[in-house]
């Protein structure tokens, strides 16, 4: 989590984070605008679904349905 705290700038857009949101789709920190943008996503309600899923199994580590792929996924 050490990203978390020391990342200056969204990982999506670029701007100056002065609130940091942790995506709930993949591993991105991303400003609000970001967030509201991510919460209009196809896939949106399906990878927090997910994720809700895995932590409430126990899983702290999982890492989003979309991890290691670059916003927004191949999806238009
Ligand atoms: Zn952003």
């Amino acid at each position: 989590m050490d990203k978390f705290l020391k990342i200056q700038s969204c990982e999506r857009c670029g701007a100056r984070l002065d609130l940091r949101i942790m995506s709930k789709m993949n591993e991105d920190i991303i400003c609000l605008n970001c967030f509201q943008e991510e919460r209009n996503h196809p896939y949106y309600e399906a990878a927090a679904k997910k994720e809700a899923e895995e932590v409430a199994a126990g899983n702290y580590n999982y890492r989003g349905m979309f991890a290691g792929q670059k916003y927004p996924f191949g999806v238009v």
